[in-house]
């Protein structure tokens, strides 16, 4: 039961016919994990944080840099050398009391990942590098986690959801046997805004699933084009071959 307190809070939610209070009760009572709190990350947090999902886990080890600071929103001058996580908590906590967040002061590797998703009810993944986006994915299926996958560098973003059901598509399913190179914004560059396109889009299509509301993209791949301002869907089909999440 949300308090009078908390119905303020979500008062533009609940008085949506397809949320009410029955769908911000769902958001409170669930829990995500997010892997990431850069750019991605920040703009997942502080929606989701906003938006009443009752227990956040924030998973980083890094430190927030000066360099963050173009785009990493979350995060404060004053918190500079400190854990992202921690700088992302005090910034959530002065924006919402009535939720949940944890810390997860580590790097998230194959030793870690599985007890950490398996708290939850749903993954972002807001990371920036390739090995950890699959680690992440491959995690997802074996638990049946829904994964909301984003990433985003120089002009160009991409969202898509996977594993929401067994007819999903994996985000391993994405690759055709051989893995792209990887690129990372440290060498890149990204527009600032990019990413929080990117991470409010992952944390719409988070609040859906909670809810179970709307469209969900399922097995899509959104492509983003800044510099165009151009928007396209890709399908991702689930391959018999894949070595995530086919069956042979
Ligand atoms: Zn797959």
């Amino acid at each position: 039961m949300l308090s009078d307190e908390e119905l303020i809070h979500y008062s533009r939610h609940v008085i949506l016919p397809q949320i009410d209070e029955q769908g911000q009760e769902k958001l409170s009572n669930a829990s995500v994990l997010v892997v990431g709190v850069g750019g991605l990350g920040s703009a997942v947090a502080m929606y989701l944080a906003a938006s009443g999902v009752g227990h956040l886990y924030l998973a980083d080890f890094d430190q927030v840099e000066l360099s963050n600071l173009q785009r990493q929103i979350i995060h404060r001058i004053k918190n500079l050398g400190l854990n992202k996580t921690l700088s992302a908590k005090e910034t959530i906590g002065q924006l919402n009391n009535f939720i949940k967040v944890s810390c997860i002061e580590k790097e998230i590797t194959q030793n870690n990942i599985k007890e950490y998703a398996d708290k939850v009810d749903l993954v972002l993944d807001c990371s920036d590098n390739l090995k950890l986006r699959l680690l992440i994915n491959k995690a997802c299926f074996e638990l049946s986690k829904p994964l909301v996958s984003g990433s985003a560098i120089r002009f160009e973003g991409q969202l898509g959801v996977f594993n929401l059901n067994q007819q999903s598509a994996c985000y391993q399913c994405i690759y055709d046997g051989h893995i792209q190179i990887e690129e990372s914004c440290h060498e890149r560059g990204v527009l600032s805004p990019l990413v929080g396109t990117i991470g409010t889009l992952q944390a719409t299509e988070a609040l859906k699933i909670i809810m179970s509301i709307g469209e969900i993209l399922d097995s899509q791949l959104l492509l983003y084009d800044a510099l165009n301002m151009d928007f396209r869907k890709l399908k991702i089909n689930k391959k018999s071959d894949c070595p995530v999440c086919s069956k042979s």
